[in-house]
């Protein structure tokens, strides 16, 4: 299969993990007889040092050419670079921002696993983390709280604002649709939050969820309320698969699954549209503090690629394969700095791409 995959290094230690990501991409391209075409794109940072804004029309010409895209990551030291200098809509982020929407990528999908190795790192109880936990956190993406129609006022010397939050049912069903089908290649299990008790938005969003249900009935459906999902995140993670939410609900709830993991070094991402096109970024930023010491973290990077694979190219083997290997590798005690623990060996970034590199065979 011939994949065509636009790269964003970006900023920060953005080239050195998308460098070892193609790294494992090109070692599975070997294996199973695939052929990774990769263009450059450049935003961020990047983007503004050479075309002196974060996001140009060329870039989102060539994303949208592709099948799919990797990004390392953007942004700089917020206060020292001088990116930050410049008016909101010029700063790193903005590309970030310019590019989700114009690719239209309403479905955020990040993964929260604790992985046997790391249970260390997790914050919580032993006899709550040793049952281990493996979900993936389903969030919309571009609609909700953060899109609606915003205002503030002052009356008689009162100030008020005001915030709406708004879904159609077609933006609840095509985020539902993706809930489930990725339920389909998981544990197929779907945990809907809402806070229908109190929102009508929530309230529509129950009835498409089920309504969308009915047509996958290998699918558990459960609904949950959002405060409980924030209980049950710390009480009980390891009942949960694939958790579906709304905008501010998921991106809360993910942030907090994310930390119970304790490795942010870790945590994979990726933002779809309605077809099979996706970003895939890792969950942290540009790490500046670090970058070039060739210390940083690359396995978050490495499994957003595993995710590419599963999700635009439906090559499940290999990305089992690709996470099998970041498995392996952790359990033969290697680590990066970030989560080293005693009685490991440490690697840089290169090392720890060319072990996995190495484990797919
Ligand atoms: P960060 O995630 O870059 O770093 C937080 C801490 O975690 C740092 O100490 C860093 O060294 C460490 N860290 C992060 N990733 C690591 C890795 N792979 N390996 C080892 N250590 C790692 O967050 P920040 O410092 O708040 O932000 C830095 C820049 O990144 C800012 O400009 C911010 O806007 C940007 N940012 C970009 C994205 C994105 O591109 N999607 C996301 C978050 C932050």
């Amino acid at each position: 299969m011939r994949l065509n995959i636009a790269c964003i290094e970006g900023d920060g230690i953005g080239p050195e993990i998308v460098a070892e990501a193609r790294k494992v991409l090109d070692k599975v391209a070997l294996v199973y007889g695939h052929e990774m075409i990769y263009t450059n794109i450049l935003m961020g940072g990047a983007s503004i040092d050479v075309h002196g804004v974060p996001l140009t029309e060329e870039a989102i010409a060539a994303a949208k050419a592709a099948d799919a895209v990797l990004m390392g990551s953007i942004g700089g030291d917020t206060i020292t670079s001088p990116w930050y200098k410049l008016p909101p809509n010029l700063r790193p982020e903005a590309g970030l921002l310019g590019i989700r929407k114009a690719l239209n990528l309403f479905a955020n999908l990040r993964p929260a696993v604790l992985y046997d190795e790391l249970a260390d790192a997790c914050p919580l109880k032993k006899e709550i983390s040793s049952a281990g936990f493996d979900m993936m956190i389903m969030r919309e993406l571009t609609g909700g709280l953060y899109f609606g129609e915003r205002h503030t006022t002052e009356e008689n010397g009162v100030r008020k604002a005001v915030d709406t939050l708004t879904y159609d049912e077609n933006e609840i069903r095509r985020i539902a649709i993706k809930g489930f089908e990725i339920a389909m290649k998981r544990k197929k299990k779907v945990t809907s939050v809402d806070k229908a008790n109190v929102l009508d938005s929530s309230r529509l969003w129950r009835k498409v969820v089920e309504e969308v249900a009915q047509n996958y009935p290998d699918v558990t459906l459960e609904h949950m309320l959002v405060d409980n999902c924030a209980m049950q995140l710390v009480k009980d993670p390891a009942q949960f698969d694939v958790i579906l939410t709304e905008n501010m609900f998921g991106d809360i709830l993910s942030d907090e699954a994310s930390m119970v993991t304790g490795s942010i070094g870790m945590l994979a991402s990726a933002s779809l549209n309605d077809s099979k096109f996706g970003l895939y970024e890792p969950s942290h930023g540009s790490a500046p503090d670090i970058a070039g010491k060739g210390i940083a973290n690359p396995i978050a990077t490495i499994l957003s690629a595993a995710m590419m694979l599963r999700f635009s190219f439906d090559l499940d083997k290999e990305a089992d394969a690709v996470e099998n290997a970041v498995k392996n590798i952790l359990k033969k005690g290697y680590r990066t700095i970030d989560i080293m623990s005693k009685g490991c060996t440490q690697v840089g970034c290169k090392e720890m791409g060319d072990l996995l590199a190495d484990e797919i065979n």
